[in-house]
C-alpha cells in the first residue's frame, strides 16, 4: 500500500501486519523517544512526524544555544518547587529516569557535561547543536524514520483498534502513537487531537519577563539585585533570586520563576498586577537590624556611601531616594522615622506589573493534554490503551534551570519504557 508524504511516496510495509510506531513531533521529547523505542524494539518500524522543515529546532536553540539539558536539583527544596504544574507525575517519572541517568546516557553518546554552582548542566562544548547531532546520529543509527514537513492535521481512532494519522499529503495508519507535539499558546495548536475529545487544560505562556511601569526602576538597566523576593500582594505567589533590571522591567530569575508560578493567574489578571519586592529577601527586623548595625559602625559616613552590601550601589542610592533620604545625609544623622521608611523601602517596595514584555520570549507553555486524561505510570491515555503522550504536549511545565528539558527526557523514557508490542 502507498501513501503519500510530500511529494514522494512512502511504501508502508506490513499496514495491517506488524505492530508499529508512530510519534507525532520530533523535538527533545520525540527524538529521544523514539530512539529508546527503536533500540528496544528493533524490529519495530518507527515513524517520526515533524511539522517544521527539521528536528530539534527548539532543542538548538535552549538556554541561548548552550544547552541548559538538566539539573541537579540541589537548589530547589522538592520537585514541588520545579514543577508548578505536574509534580507529583514527574516525582514518579524522575524516580525511574532522573539527571543522572539523563547525564549518563548522552555520556554514553559521547557528550560531555559541566556542572554549574547554580545546578545547571551543561555539554562542556557550550553547544546545543551537539545534543541535536548527538541525538540525529542515534535515530539514524538504530533506524528511525523521520519524516519533516510533515504537519499531523488529524488523528482519528480506528474502530478496530490503532488510530489514522492525516497530514494534507500523507495518511498512516499506526498500531500505537506517541505525541510529542511540544506546546504553543497558539490557537488550535493541538487540535489535531480534537477527533479523540481528550481534555485539554486551554495553553498560557510561562517563563516571561515583566513590563514595569516604574521610570526610576527602568533607569537602572543593567543592575543586578543578588537575593530578592518577588510576590504578588494579596496572593500565595512569591519567588525568590536573583533579578535583573531591564529597560522594560525585571527579568532574571526571580521574575522568570514568578511567571512560572502564576503562569494561569497572570493570564486571568491580563498580566497587570500590582507587585512587591523584598530586595534582600529578609524579614522587617534583620532589616532593620541591619541597618542599625551599619549606622554604629559608620555614623559620620553618608547614607549613600556606607550601604547594605549586597546591593549595588546604584540601586541603594535609589532606594534611599524613594525613602526620602538624602545622598549626603550622614548615617548619624538619620531620623527614626526616616531608618523605618527605608526598611519598608528595602523589605516591602510596591510596584506594577503593566504587562508581560511586548516582544514574544515565552519559553514554555503551561497548559496542554490534561493529566486526569493520562495513567501516571505508563503516559498513557486512559481513553486509547496505545496513545501516549510525552514532553511539553503534557500539562506540565517548570521553572528555568534545565527542568523542562529534563522532563522531556524523563516522560519520554516512561513511554518507551511502557510501550508493549504484541
Ligand atoms: C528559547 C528557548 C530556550 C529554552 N531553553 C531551555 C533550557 O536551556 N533548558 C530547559 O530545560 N528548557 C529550555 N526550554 C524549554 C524546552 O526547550 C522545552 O520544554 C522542550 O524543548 C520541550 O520538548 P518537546 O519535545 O516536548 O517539545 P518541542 O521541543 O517543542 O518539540 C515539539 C515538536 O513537535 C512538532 N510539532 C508540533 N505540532 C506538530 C504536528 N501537528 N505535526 C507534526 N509535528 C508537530 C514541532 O514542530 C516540534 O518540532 C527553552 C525553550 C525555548 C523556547
Amino acid at each position: 500500500m502507498t501513501y503519500k508524504i510530500r511529494n514522494y511516496s512512502y511504501f508502508w510495509k506490513n499496514f495491517f501486519g506488524v505492530a508499529r510506531i508512530v510519534i507525532i513531533g520530533a523535538g527533545a521529547a520525540g527524538c529521544f523517544c523514539a530512539v529508546l523505542l527503536k533500540r528496544r524494539f528493533p524490529q519495530v518500524q518507527v515513524l517520526l512526524l515533524e511539522a517544521g522543515p527539521e528536528p530539534m529546532k527548539k532543542l538548538s536553540l535552549t538556554g541561548g544555544g548552550r544547552c541548559n539539558i538538566t539539573n541537579s536539583f540541589e537548589h530547589v527544596r522538592s520537585v514541588d518547587e520545579a514543577y508548578p504544574r505536574g509534580a507529583a507525575l514527574m516525582r514518579r517519572v524522575l524516580r525511574a529516569f532522573g539527571p543522572d541517568q539523563t547525564i549518563s546516557w548522552f555520556e554514553a553518546e559521547g557528550v560531555r557535561f559541566t556542572l554549574q554552582e547554580d545546578g545547571c548542566y551543561f555539554p562542556l562544548s557550550q553547544d546545543a547543536s551537539q545534543i541535536v547531532r548527538t541525538l540525529s546520529r542515534a535515530m539514524a543509527r538504530s533506524g528511525v524514520e523521520l519524516r519533516c514537513r510533515s504537519a499531523v492535521r488529524r488523528v482519528d481512532a480506528l474502530p478496530g483498534g490503532g488510530f489514522r494519522i492525516c497530514g494534507d499529503l500523507f495518511t498512516v495508519d499506526a498500531g500505537q502513537v506517541v505525541v510529542t507535539a511540544g506546546g504553543s499558546v497558539r490557537r488550535g495548536f493541538l487540535s489535531f487531537l480534537d477527533p479523540l475529545g481528550l481534555e485539554q487544560v486551554p495553553p498560557v505562556p510561562s517563563l516571561f519577563t515583566f513590563n514595569v511601569g516604574e521610570s526610576a526602576l527602568r533607569a537602572l538597566s543593567g543592575t543586578v539585585a543578588g537575593k530578592v523576593k518577588l510576590s504578588i500582594p494579596g496572593t500565595r505567589f512569591s519567588a525568590s533570586g536573583i533579578l535583573l533590571l531591564t529597560h522594560w522591567g525585571f527579568s532574571g530569575p526571580a521574575a522568570l520563576k514568578l511567571s512560572s508560578c502564576a503562569a494561569r493567574w497572570l493570564s486571568e489578571a491580563l498580566y497587570c498586577t500590582p507587585l512587591r519586592v523584598n530586595w534582600l529577601d529578609i524579614s522587617q527586623q534583620d532589616c532593620r537590624s541591619a541597618l542599625e548595625t551599619l549606622q554604629g559602625a559608620h555614623p559620620l559616613k553618608t547614607c549613600a556611601n556606607a550601604r547594605i552590601e549586597a546591593l549595588p550601589h546604584r540601586l541603594w542610592e535609589a532606594l534611599l531616594g524613594y525613602a526620602g533620604i538624602g545622598l549626603h545625609l550622614r548615617w548619624k544623622d538619620l531620623p527614626q522615622p526616616a531608618l523605618n521608611r527605608l526598611v519598608l523601602t528595602l523589605t516591602d517596595f510596591p510596584c506594577a506589573m503593566a504587562g508581560k514584555y511586548p516582544h514574544r520570549e515565552e519559553f514554555v507553555t503551561c497548559g496542554g493534554v490534561a493529566l486526569s486524561e493520562i495513567s501516571p505510570r505508563t503516559l498513557g491515555s486512559k481513553r486509547f490503551p496505545s496513545l501516549f503522550f510525552a514532553g511539553e504536549v503534557l500539562d506540565i511545565d517548570a521553572i528555568t534551570g534545565g527542568f523542562n528539558l529534563q522532563a522531556a527526557w524523563s516522560t519520554a523514557q516512561t513511554v518507551a519504557m511502557s510501550l508493549k508490542i504484541d
